[in-house]
């Protein structure tokens, strides 16, 4: 009924089905079931205490107000020192930060700053599901380019330069990757930077999350490239590697220019990021805050390591340990099923959530996406449950 009110635009967005598995898991455990979520990305542990004293503080002493529209420059200036700290960038705070509300803001601020209506702009297939929505949202075209895995899930030359069009004016790229795992070398991203420059193309750089790479890898901007600083855009996050999905806050940065543009769009949009998200988010960056999640990212390598190896193990599923972030990316095909059946029997016989493969790329129907940053116990009994399950088939 009234469907015709509804503009195609907004019609011809899919739900996103991340989020739609993990609001079905949490109906699921409401109604009494012990259901494991494997589904939504998000670790087990709360935000450390600190960081949350720090934003109940700030409301305490009145800090309830809107603040700049790119951010409170002491926020900017936390997140400034932290992308000098552990990225090793150069960054004005006064003019090439901007506070976002977590990092699909920082994606949205990004593709309205430097897309025009019918403009195309190359992702990787597989994606976040979130990325192909939120640039027909801001009016562009989202032209997918596969990752060949013959390729090491990365892109070559030839696959970039063929995709280009005279209509193409961004790349978006995701390093570390959701769903597949890999970190880009200064190799790969060479590849995206020449081809970049040489048909004057933004680039937007979805590094929420840098922190957790594993087996001794550290992630590499590419706005640290030569003749990169001006044309990439890094969009950055706490919601992953602090679990503050909750708090909605992130940061991005970006040349002046396209700050700037981001800026008004957020005064329009959004305003600002909350006061006092802000504030516990600039706690959360701190050397002393930073330093001591180490121990507990080491764990989640741990966890990652635990679960891949032990569902490779299972005869009909094929992992392979991340290079980085903290899923499982688990090849199905040996088990018939494709992948939208196979998460709704899991769910429905062992109570376990995943994400569909299909949910992600277009050639990616059978693979299964684990989250592996479940405790400890919910992680062992939970790919118990998916050993069952495969083994029943
Ligand atoms: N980018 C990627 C690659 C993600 O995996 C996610 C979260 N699933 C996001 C962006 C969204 O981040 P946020 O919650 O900070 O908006």
């Amino acid at each position: 009924m009234y469907q015709d009110l509804v503009s195609p635009r907004a019609r011809s967005i899919p739900q996103s089905k991340t989020v739609a598995i993990a609001d079905l898991a949490a109906k699921l455990r409401r109604e009494g079931a012990s259901v494991v979520d494997f589904s939504a990305g998000r670790a087990a542990e709360a935000t450390t205490t600190v960081v949350c004293e720090a934003a109940k503080e700030a409301l305490s002493k009145g800090d309830t107000h809107q603040t700049e529209a790119r951010g409170r420059p002491l926020y900017l200036e936390a997140c400034a020192e932290k992308l000098k700290r552990e990225n090793g960038l150069d960054l004005d705070p006064a003019t090439n930060v901007i506070a976002t509300l977590g990092c699909k803001n920082g994606l949205l601020l990004s593709s309205m700053a430097s897309l025009s209506p019918g403009d195309e702009i190359l992702i990787e297939d597989p994606c976040f599901v979130s990325y192909e929505p939120e640039i027909t949202v801001a009016g562009g075209v989202a032209v997918r380019v596969p990752l060949r895995p013959e390729n090491g899930n990365r892109w070559s030359r030839e696959d970039l330069e063929s995709a280009v069009t005279p209509k193409t004016r961004a790349i978006l790229f995701c390093s570390p990757h959701n769903p597949v795992g890999v970190v880009h070398t200064e190799v790969d991203l060479l590849v995206i930077a020449d081809v970049a420059q040489k048909h004057d193309l933004v680039v937007i750089a979805d590094e929420i999350y840098e922190a957790v790479t594993w087996g001794g890898r550290k992630h590499l901007p590419i706005a640290s490239l030569p003749g990169m600083a001006n044309r990439a855009i890094g969009l950055m996050g706490l919601t992953k590697s602090y679990s503050m999905g909750g708090w909605r806050i992130g940061y991005a940065y970006a040349s002046e220019a396209l700050i700037a543009a981001m800026t008004k769009v957020q005064q329009h949009c959004m305003t600002c990021a909350a006061s006092f998200t802000q504030m516990g988010a600039l706690k959360a960056l701190s050397d002393e805050v930073t330093r001591s999640m180490k121990e507990l990212w080491q764990d989640w390598e741990k966890r990652c390591e635990y679960a891949t190896s032990t569902l490779d193990a299972v005869d009909g599923l094929s992992v392979a340990m991340p290079e980085g972030a903290f899923y499982a990316w688990i090849d199905i095909s040996a088990t018939g099923l494709a992948s939208q059946k196979f998460v709704e029997k899991l769910l429905t016989e062992k109570q376990v959530a995943a994400v569909p493969g299909g949910a992600f790329g277009k050639t990616t129907d059978h693979f299964v996406r684990v989250t592996c940053v479940r405790s400890w116990e919910e992680l062992r009994d939970g790919v118990e449950r998916i050993t069952e399950f495969v083994e029943s088939l």
